[in-house]
Formats: structure tokens, C-alpha cells, sequence
């Protein structure tokens, strides 16, 4: 079972990207996230736990 891209309907690929976050005001850049990327247009998806743990 595979993830399909919200956008175009590509295939969603497990992979790790660096993710900018705006943290009250300052620019906090966190690197190796694990996240669904496109592999037709590059779409990034953080998964819900990440995005979780990133708001703590
Ligand atoms: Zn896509």
C-alpha cells in the first residue's frame, strides 16, 4: 500500500528532508524529518506524529 500525493496523484516516496520552521519568531531549520515526498512534484508531507512531536 502506497501513499498517493493530495495534488497529483503521484506516488508519495518515504524519504528525509530538512524542514524550516518559524518557532516564535526565529527560524529554526531541522534536519532529516522523515516525510512523504512526491516523486512526481516534489510535494512534502511531514507524517502526523512528527508534526506532533515538533509543536511539544
Ligand atoms: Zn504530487
Amino acid at each position: 500500500m502506497s501513499e498517493k500525493c493530495a495534488l497529483c496523484k503521484g506516488i508519495m516516496e518515504e524519504r528525509t528532508i530538512s524542514l524550516d520552521l518559524r518557532i516564535d519568531g526565529k527560524l529554526v531549520v531541522i534536519e532529516n524529518v522523515p516525510a512523504l515526498v512526491c516523486s512526481n512534484c516534489g510535494e512534502a508531507v511531514v507524517t502526523p506524529e512528527i508534526g506532533r512531536k515538533l509543536r511539544s
